[in-house]
């Protein structure tokens, strides 16, 4: 793998994941980032077990950790504030999945992947925004907005769920509107009453919408996405600034916790979910998709950056164990299109079961949850957190 030049496109959690994988294993990556720089909207990403394996097998294990909040527990709530069922996290997700769990803000996460990749000797071009997309032999060529055109052997495309590769190159559909939009912000600590949340992620579910707050950087501030149902999407953006105000009329009347919250919200994005059907393949000659380009989800299940992890490692293993390109990605696509198929599924389950409608529905379903042993609830989540894709099985 060492004679053929990798490029990557997207310097998200996916892009970045690849190019550290393919460039620790002595690959040339050259990595494309529309942005001028590194940087996020202020948000948090809850990063799961499965996750941190990945992490764990780059090296960046402990530069991770002293960035990640861990919390003790995810506590469901209906949106009066009373409690549904407390999972414990911490030392038992350590136990149970063999990982902790863990929240970042995700300039934090960026930046401990950005240093491995550049470690690693990954080469990042920033401001390369990548205009069109068309075949070329195998392999492709890349037309730049501004830059001069480049023909390359392999391209990895992990731009995102607008991905411009997947509609040029695969003949992909647009993504569409899922009928749902997330607020999500940060709130300094300080402007709530002390240790309001804890140390816990609180999950509140209501009516066609549910809250999630969890704390980040040592509980110096809360993070929180605030998901609402909503039939049309007409901005032409997709994560657009939003008036505090319209967030707090979406769960007025919901708990003191949750008003207390939003009350201290002074700059909110409102996002746009978007998604498209499950691909006919991942890849093509020497030319694939990684992480949200290839299998957006919901962020019900907090999977997505997860996946893309995941998927950025298995891509180099892959690709490292074939005899060639066009067979390493296949390869990844056979061994990675079940399992990120049956999250994207779980998480629109999850919208389903937190958003239940009829007041009746949603006692039962409660009623069951709270029937059920914290733990057996936790086992649930086996196949999923407990999964290590470095383990070599
Ligand atoms: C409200 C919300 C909460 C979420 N919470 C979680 C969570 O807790 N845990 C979790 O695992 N996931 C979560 N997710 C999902 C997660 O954010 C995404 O799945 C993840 O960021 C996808 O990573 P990616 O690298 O595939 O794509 P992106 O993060 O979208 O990165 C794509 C990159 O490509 C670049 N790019 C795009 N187009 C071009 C172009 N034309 N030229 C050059 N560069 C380009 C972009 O600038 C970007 O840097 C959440 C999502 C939402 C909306």
């Amino acid at each position: 793998m060492t004679d053929t030049k990798y490029t990557i496109i997207g310097a998200g959690i996916g892009g970045l994941a690849a190019a550290i994988a393919l460039a620790q294993k002595g690959a040339t990556v050259t990595l494309f980032e529309q942005a001028k720089v590194l940087g996020e909207v202020g948000a948090g990403l809850q990063i799961s077990p499965n996750g941190v394996a990945v992490l764990k097998s780059f090296g960046l294990y402990d530069a991770a950790a002293k960035l990640a909040n861990c919390p003790d527990a995810i506590v469901l709530r209906d949106y009066r504030g009373a409690s549904v069922t407390r999972m414990e996290l911490g030392q038992n997700a350590v136990r149970r999945f063999g990982n902790p769990y863990w929240q970042f803000h995700r300039a934090d996460l960026l930046s401990v992947l950005a240093k491995g990749a550049l470690d690693a000797g990954v080469d990042i071009k920033f401001n390369h925004k990548v205009a069109n997309i068309t075949r070329n032999g195998a392999g492709a060529l890349i037309e730049f907005e501004e830059q001069e055109s480049q023909l390359v052997d392999c391209l990895i495309a992990a731009d995102g769920v607008r991905s411009k590769t997947r509609s040029a190159v695969f003949d992909g559909h647009e993504a569409t509107f899922t009928g749902q939009v997330a607020w999500r912000g940060l709130v300094s600590a300080d402007k709530l009453p002390a240790g309001m949340f804890g140390n816990e992620t609180q999950v509140f579910m209501g009516k066609g919408r549910h809250l999630v707050a969890y704390p980040l950087r040592g509980g110096s501030m809360i993070n929180f996405v605030a998901v609402e149902e909503r039939k049309d999407w007409t901005d032409e953006g997709w994560n657009i600034p939003d008036d505090p105000a319209n967030l707090r009329a979406a769960f007025s009347g919901w708990c003191q916790p949750v008003e207390t919250l939003l009350a201290a919200v002074d700059h909110t994005f409102l996002w746009g979910l978007f998604s498209h059907p499950v691909l006919a393949k991942w890849s093509d000659g020497q030319v694939a998709l990684l992480g949200d380009a290839c299998h957006p989800m919901l962020p019900f299940l907090a999977q997505g950056a997860v996946m893309g992890l995941e998927d950025g490692w298995v891509l180099a293993d892959a690709l490292e164990k074939a005899d060639d390109i066009p067979t390493g990605l296949r390869a990844y696509e056979d061994r990675r299109k079940d399992r990120a198929t049956r999250v994207q599924k779980s998480a629109a389950k999850n919208a389903w079961a937190y958003h239940l409608r009829m007041p009746v529905f949603r006692d039962v379903a409660h009623a069951i949850i709270k029937k059920t042993s914290p733990d057996r609830l936790l086992g649930k989540f086996d196949w999923l957190y407990g999964h290590d894709v470095t383990d070599g099985k």
